[in-house]
């Protein structure tokens, strides 16, 4: 037998992390890293957390799981947190990214089929979205690796060039439910919707009832220095998923709705056996407890805008690596010259520094939000040695 007992779908790197310290890692052979990773946007509270290890080890105590046919005072109460603190009515809770945003999808269909409209399921989405790995979310994107073995798709969704406004008009028919889009695509490159596309797109949703759907699973929960991205942009959407950095580290999310959106969701037309269980329930509270101030958003900021600068002096010194760098908050990509995945590889293997490469040659800087000044320079000192050394 050669397959290994992992299923073999990632191409895994031989770091081997066993260990975390804060804004590091150690891996099994005992190597230290820089993680400017977190996990994929998720542990934003770094990894050794003292009031999210807390919360998580008196709930695990005291009760994890009792499903959903019970009355749940744990789920009540972050739904409450999450309704105070955004657009939102009301909440769904969720295991992962992609059921957040499949419940999205969900909602938006409703929304029409709930009031007769059963001909209204077609959803718009943008090039280089990604939002999971269901069959229904790998269906939402247009990017063809993720389809090649999995076909035929789920039918119901028109892709259109993110950013464009006017082909987004085009777009829109007598079956169009709703528009999806992540105000800061992540995968697809660290590309922030400027505010004229955004608030086209609310624009367009008025003008033709359709619901607006934003997947803030990896730009949510004040990663770009708001709570959530869209409150940059001056509008708000019909339906949010979220996801990656709402539990810290423990793997859970959440689909947000306006009362009006949410018509269609009425008893028995979804569910989850996990969702909204009182263990994930006290990782989210301690993670909103931790992140949801004023004081806390404007350190995203402040480190934000210090990592920003900073990479666009560095980046002038080496024309031939580097484009640009874009992003909001303490989420960030530099725009290479050259392929950006073994520059990630050369940057974990030989200066223990840890990004994600992502799409459009774009190195992905995703750091803890909890850096402080010294994670910066740190961080700059293993990037400036890795650039030094590279040869492409
Ligand atoms: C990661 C991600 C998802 C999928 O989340 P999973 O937890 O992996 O299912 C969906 N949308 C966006 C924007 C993401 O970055």
């Amino acid at each position: 037998m050669s397959i290994t007992p992992l299923m073999p779908v990632y191409p895994r790197c031989d770091v081997r992390p066993v260990r975390g310290d804060n804004c590091h890692l150690v891996s099994e052979d005992g190597r230290r890293f820089l993680d400017f990773a977190s996990g994929i946007a998720v542990n934003l509270l770094g990894h050794s957390h003292p009031g999210l290890i807390g919360a998580i080890q008196k709930q695990a105590d005291t009760l994890m799981h009792v499903s959903n046919l019970y009355g749940s005072p744990q789920g009540e109460a972050l739904a409450q947190r999450l309704v105070d603190l955004t657009f939102a009515d009301t909440v769904f809770f969720t295991n992962s990214g992609a059921e957040a945003v499949e419940c999205a999808m969900k909602t938006a269909r409703a929304y029409h089929q709930h009031a007769g409209n059963e001909d209204r399921y077609e959803i718009i989405t943008f090039a280089n979205a990604f939002h999971g790995r269901t069959m229904a979310t790998i269906s939402a994107s247009n990017q063809e690796k993720m389809h090649k073995g999995f076909m035929p798709l789920l039918p119901g969704f028109r892709y259109v060039e993110f950013g464009n406004l006017e082909a987004t008009k085009a777009a829109i028919g007598p079956h169009t439910a709703g528009i999806m889009v992540e105000p800061v695509q992540g995968e697809g490159g660290i590309r922030v919707g400027t505010e004229a596309f955004i608030k086209g797109l609310r624009e367009l949703a008025d003008a033709n009832d359709l619901m607006l759907i934003f997947d803030e699973v990896q730009c949510g929960v004040a990663r770009t220095g708001k709570l959530y991205a869209y409150e940059h942009f001056g509008i708000e959407p019909d339906i949010l998923a979220t996801a990656k950095g709402i539990g810290g580290g423990f793997p859970m999310g959440a689909c947000l709705a306006t009362e009006k959106a949410a018509r269609g969701m009425v008893a028995g037309t979804h569910g989850s056996t996990y969702g909204g269980n009182p263990l994930a329930m006290a990782a989210g509270m301690a993670v909103l407890d931790a992140v949801a101030n004023d004081e806390f958003f404007a350190h995203v900021r402040t480190m934000g805008e210090k990592l920003r600068s900073r990479l666009e002096q560095f980046i002038g010194n080496y024309p031939d690596l580097f484009v640009e760098v874009r992003g909001l908050g303490l989420m960030l990509g530099v725009k290479m010259a050259v392929e950006s995945r073994p520059f990630v590889a050369h940057l974990r293997d030989r200066h223990g520094l840890l990004t994600v490469a992502a799409g459009d040659n774009v190195v992905r800087v995703l750091p803890p939000l909890v850096i402080t000044d010294e994670h910066i320079d740190e961080f700059m000192e293993k990037l400036s040695a890795g650039a030094a050394d590279y040869q492409p």
